[in-house]
């Protein structure tokens, strides 16, 4: 994978992170986006570069702006040639009964959840196909199948992504262009700490059984996700092994989907 330029949405914190550092680790250049500190993205960029003797770059885009999206695009083109593999993982989340569900919320959540992706992914094609070879790995949710009370907006935005997920592979398979979902379970990042205090209020229970009784008991296995174990399974959708594997809607949940 030496070689191959990576664009990581959402990549200065949890899953995203995970992803970008393992494909560092294995030689491709990472385009890090997100929001945080500056000097701490700034140290992450320049360890990954001295680590791993790759290119790495930071893109600070807001992807719930179009025009922002499609700077960030174009900048990697022109740097790059190509994203070679793209990974729409930038995410939020918020928890209410949908007739309290803040209209801003909704609309932040369906931006940066959904239509940034379609953003990315019609930007990315091209010069995919011009290679032909690519790879498009979105990262959805056990709730891009399911859904849970509460989070209207969220399981929407993941059924949508599930749905561009296999259009759009169809429209890539003879271009030697792969796209897959990929669908956690809970995976204990600052996403899922920052909804415990909303589920609790939403349900009338303690953050403790959020923790045990909501988020635990979805999950035969009793465990939460590790961030290393979505990062395998994007590396190896990113791998030549998973020429054949596209238009796929990829459950890592430890088996909550299988009930
Ligand atoms: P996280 O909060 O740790 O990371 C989210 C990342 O997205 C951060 O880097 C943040 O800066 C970035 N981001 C948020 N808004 C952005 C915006 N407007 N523009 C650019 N970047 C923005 O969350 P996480 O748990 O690592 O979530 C990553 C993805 O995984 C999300 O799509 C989430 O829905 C999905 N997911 C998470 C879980 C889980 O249990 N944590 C489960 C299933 C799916």
């Amino acid at each position: 994978m030496k070689r191959k330029t990576a664009l990581v949405t959402g990549s200065t914190s949890g899953i995203g992170l995970g992803i970008a550092t393992r494909f560092a680790e294995q030689g491709m250049n990472v385009i890090l986006n997100g929001f945080g500190d500056a000097r701490e993205i700034e140290s992450l960029r320049t360890g990954f570069a001295s680590k791993h003797g790759i290119e790495a770059r930071y893109d600070a885009a807001d992807l719930s702006r179009q025009d922002q999206i499609e700077a960030m695009m174009a900048k990697a083109l022109r740097e790059f040639g190509a994203v070679d593999i793209l990974v729409n993982n930038a995410g939020i989340q918020h928890v209410a009964p949908v007739e309290e569900f803040p209209v801003d919320k909704w609309n932040a959540i369906i931006a940066i959840n959904l239509t940034a992706s379609f953003h990315t992914i019609r930007l990315a094609l091209p010069a995919m196909k011009a290679k032909q070879w690519g790879r498009i790995i979105n990262i959805a949710s056990a709730h891009a199948l399911v859904a849970s009370p509460f989070k209207s907006a969220y399981v929407a935005a993941k059924h949508g992504i599930a749905g561009l997920t296999k259009t759009v592979a169809l429209e890539a398979a003879e271009h030697g262009i792969t796209m897959n979902a990929i669908c956690p379970g809970y995976v204990w990042t600052p996403l899922v700490q920052k909804q415990i205090p909303d589920t609790a209020k939403a349900r009338g229970i303690t953050e403790e059984q959020v923790i045990n009784d909501v988020l635990l008991h979805a999950q035969p296995t009793k465990k939460f996700v590790q961030i290393d174990e979505v990062a395998a399974l994007a590396a190896f959708l990113a791998s030549d092994a998973a020429a054949s594997i596209t238009g796929g809607i990829l459950p890592i949940e430890g088996g909550w989907t299988a009930q």
